[in-house]
């Protein structure tokens, strides 16, 4: 099971999350992946930028990041009996240790004002630290048979600092012989509080898996204990069929294939981490979507197979605060290796490449980035392409600003004529104007880019087109 940072900000919650434990099955043991504090990863890359910019008020930030670890634990330790105020002098001296170092790291930032990747991981780890040390302690109070237990130790890495890529080999094997060597067979009622997020390389030294990644956690750890089941428990019920914020009528999606909750996280879709589909699907794990503030609630089941949407579609999702770059030019037509070259200059300019689309004319290639790298992309190509632009093949590489994509994702539709006619009529019929299109040949996902400002009808008046009984 893993706790997202909501589910776990205070003591309230955190006493929710026992509530929930206590409803499970653990005859086999289980293991809790805990997040951070909500708000509290992007408080530590906060204080470490203050401090690495000679800022003072850095202290003041990691103060505020004690002081709510410091309200949970005095609320979660109430008790007055001899034996729960050992524990919470225990708890207290672990978490105040914790805190001494990072105050100490941060106070090394401020004086040689540097903040490597290498050091902003450390920083962010001790979100997830501090929170499941806490946790487990909390447990062991009223009874529950839980261990604190620092991922660093069992997920392995390579050094790619802010977003490291897992040596599944070696973290498979290692989890697993820790599992047996402090649970052994006896894994009844035994419950490990997981510090998600956090991993090490292969010199121990702190990495992590990249922002939310205390999804991909727990389904590293899931697959490699051979796990019944993988659960996401978070602040909504479930995968939606489009953002509630923007579509009234969205609603829960009972039922996934992994293909289709790929595609719906990598289109913006933000209840999973689209890498923790990975490891489960390998070893056949299937992830549900819980809501800790509605644990009742059935949630939404990811798994391999067939899907049951009654519709064509199964969902919507949008990216906003994307940019197109189209790159214009006759030597396009029938040139062979200008595409490569493209991608060539897109790689060197440290881009990710969102979607791609090219006119049969082959007049000219678009590619969709995210906005804020459209401009470092363009200025690489210019260089890069800058022969073929001399010799006019290109004529031009332009691009536009602040457009969006809209995906519509479903098993469904493959093989199904008219889907695509639906799509672009309902569009067409509200006057909203289609900037780009593309489709996979997988034909699960049709995505076009529209204008910012069509966001809230274009998604609108897809959904009625699709789902007209909800
Ligand atoms: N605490 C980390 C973050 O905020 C990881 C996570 O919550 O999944 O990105
Ligand atoms: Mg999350």
């Amino acid at each position: 099971m893993k706790f997202g940072g909501t589910s776990v900000k205070d003591a309230g919650r955190i006493r929710a999350v026992e509530a929930i434990v206590r409803t499970q099955d653990l005859t086999e043991g289980l293991v809790v992946v805990c997040s951070a504090m909500k708000g509290i990863t992007d408080d530590l890359i906060k204080a470490a930028t203050l401090a690495e910019s000679g800022e003072l008020s850095y202290a003041k930030l990691l103060e505020s990041i004690w002081k709510r670890q410091q309200e949970a634990l005095d609320d979660l330790f109430a008790g007055t009996s001899m034996n729960q105020k050992e524990a919470k002098l225990a708890a207290q001296g672990l978490l105040s240790s914790m805190y001494r170092e990072m105050q100490e790291i941060c106070n090394g930032v401020f004086l040689i004002r540097e903040c490597s990747l290498r050091s902003l991981d450390l920083m962010m780890s001790f979100g997830e630290r501090l929170n499941n040390t806490l946790i487990a302690a909390y447990f062991r109070t009223v009874d529950l048979d839980a261990v604190f237990v620092d991922a660093r130790e069992l997920i392995a890495t390579d050094d790619s600092f802010g977003s490291a890529v897992v040596d599944f080999g070696r973290t498979y094997d290692t989890i697993q012989s820790f599992f047996h060597r402090h649970w052994g067979h006896e894994r009844k009622g035994k419950v490990a509080l997981v510090t998600g997020f956090v991993a090490a390389n292969a010199e121990g030294i702190t990495t992590t898996l990249g922002r939310n990644g205390s999804d991909y956690s727990a389904a590293i750890f899931g697959a490699a204990l051979k796990a019944s089941d993988i659960e996401i428990w978070t602040d909504v019920d479930g995968v939606l069929s489009a953002d509630p914020r923007v579509v009234k009528k969205a609603f829960v999606i009972p039922d996934l294939s992994v293909e289709e909750a790929m595609e719906l996280c990598y289109f913006g879709a933000e209840v999973l981490h689209p890498y923790t589909i990975i490891p489960a699907v390998e070893k056949n794990i299937p992830i549900w979507i819980k809501n800790t503030f509605d644990p009742q609630k059935r949630g939404t089941r990811i798994a391999a197979g067939v899907p049951t949407s009654l519709s064509s579609i199964t969902g919507l999702a949008s990216m906003q605060n994307v940019g197109i770059i189209n790159i214009v030019g006759g030597g396009l037509m029938g040139t062979k290796g200008v595409a490569a070259k493209l991608f060539v200059a897109f790689a060197k300019a440290d881009v990710n490449i969102i979607m791609i689309s090219q006119a049969s004319s082959e007049h000219s290639i678009c590619v969709v980035l995210r906005e804020d790298e459209c401009a470092k992309a363009v200025a690489t190509l210019k260089t890069e392409l800058a022969s073929l632009l001399e010799g006019k093949l290109v004529s031009s590489v332009e691009w536009v600003k602040s457009v969006e994509i809209v995906s519509v994702i479903g098993a469904n539709m493959r093989g199904l004529p008219g889907v695509a006619g639906q799509i672009f009529a309902a569009l067409g019929l509200a006057g909203i104007n289609v900037l780009v299109i593309a489709q996979g040949s997988s034909e699960m996902n049709v995505s076009f880019v529209i204008e910012q400002k069509d966001h809230h009808q274009a998604l609108n008046v897809l959904h009625a087109a699709f789902f007209p009984e909800v």
